[in-house]
């Protein structure tokens, strides 16, 4: 049996005539561009994050260039962010033109590593960008305290983590920005790019609405220099079809995640090798929504090839990191900068997660699952007899 990495289709069929009509309401309204739709997705994804304020943007790179021009990030400033993560991390601090200045991860969680980020701060540090890497949220109390303690600004880049929760607090609600991407993959995925903003600060808020459309509140009359980084209302009306099953979606990838734990630890590895796999560690007092549900593991290679030869899809995010990319190379890094971040680049694999997976598909990659890893036993599940799909 195959294993598909990602589905999308399956989920869409699912639900495949609320997607059409909501598209076919937005057609027949005329609204493309914002519009009543987009609003009313703010206003849902808002409630959904624990925020106020929700400012739909054209795609979650944009989201992220529109927090930093809102808090008057620029030229000659710092944000200290990963070098682990999705490439639009640092690539829109570059964009707007200030200077990304990375910060090594913890080992197990694969965020922003707080007890880092202090030497990092410079006269010239204007924000703290930690990202939730795969779905779990970086130690955010220690990250705030730092903030606060240098007047800095925390952006959330949760673009994999919408839903994701530390200590009660929903992703995005916790620093000045959150930031979300609906790209097709994300947990909550468009039939195209879409993104936004959430914050409870009114008056960034006001402030990143006027610059996702050209700086301008009152057409033609512009106050500053935006951009156009608007969301359009047949993304929205979609979302807000695929939002109502978020909460389904998210415990489905759970419960997935618990199969693989529990499965881990009662099948052997059947190609004798020793993958010395080590299993996803939820921290304390986390909603860890698996976006990916990544292993590691230090003979990477051999595992791929077990994989590939059951027809098992796999993606390693990421297998450069940020500070070895050649786009940044006048920031100056080399390698062995960064340590943790460059071993998890050599060792990180992850597996097919996605809520649609049956049974017998998750058996089908746990078969290869070693039976050595080091999955975190307190998470373990006691096995449950109706595994075999
Ligand atoms: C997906 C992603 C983005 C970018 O979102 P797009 O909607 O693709 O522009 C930014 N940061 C992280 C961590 C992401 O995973």
């Amino acid at each position: 049996m195959s294993v598909p990495f990602f589905d999308i289709k399956l989920q869409n069929a699912s639900i495949a005539d609320d997607l059409k009509a909501a598209v076919n309401r937005v057609i027949d309204s005329g609204a493309f561009i914002l519009g009543p739709e987009v609003e009313a997705l703010e206003n849902e994804i808002a409630a959904y994050s624990q925020c106020k304020y929700g400012i739909g943007i054209s795609s979650g790179t944009d989201s992220l260039i529109v927090a930093m021009l809102a808090l008057d990030i620029g030229p000659g400033d710092e944000v200290i962010t990963t070098p682990f993560s999705f490439f639009a991390t640092a690539s829109t601090i570059a964009r707007i033109g200030a200077n990304p200045v990375f910060v090594d991860i913890e080992p197990d969680s694969y965020n922003l590593d707080p007890a880092k980020i202090e030497a990092a701060v410079t006269p010239r540090t204007k924000a703290i960008m930690p990202v939730h890497l795969y779905g779990q949220m970086a130690e955010m109390d220690a990250i705030m305290d730092i903030a606060r303690q240098h007047d800095l600004f925390v952006i959330e880049d949760a673009a994999q983590a919408i839903g994701a929760e530390y200590k009660g607090r929903r992703a995005g609600s916790i620093g000045h920005f959150g930031s979300f991407s609906f790209y097709p993959s994300k947990n909550l995925g468009g039939i195209g790019d879409a993104g936004m903003l959430v914050t409870n600060d009114a008056n960034l808020a006001a402030r990143a609405k006027s610059l996702r459309n050209h700086g301008s509140n009152i057409r033609y009359y512009h106050q500053e220099l935006g951009g156009n980084f608007r969301l359009d209302g047949i993304q929205a009306a979609v979302l807000r079809v695929k939002l109502k099953y978020l909460d389904e979606w998210t415990a489905a990838r759970q419960r997935n995640a618990a199969r693989y734990r529990q499965l881990c630890s009662v099948t052997g590895d059947s190609a004798g090798e020793t993958f010395n796999l080590t299993l996803p560690l939820v921290l304390p007092d986390r909603r860890h929504i698996y976006n990916q549900f990544v292993v590691r593991s230090t003979n990477r290679d051999a595992f791929i090839v077990q994989l590939k030869s059951r027809a098992i899809g796999y993606e390693i995010y990421y297998p450069l990191p940020l500070h070895l990319q050649e786009c940044f190379a006048g920031l100056g890094y080399k390698e062995d900068d960064f340590p943790v971040t460059e071993s998890a680049a050599r060792e990180v694999i992850a597996l097919p997660i996605f809520p649609e997976l049956s049974a017998a598909q998750i058996y089908t990659v746990a078969t290869i699952l070693s039976a050595d890893c080091n999955g975190n036993p307190s998470e373990r599940l006691t096995p449950s007899p109706d595994v075999s799909g």
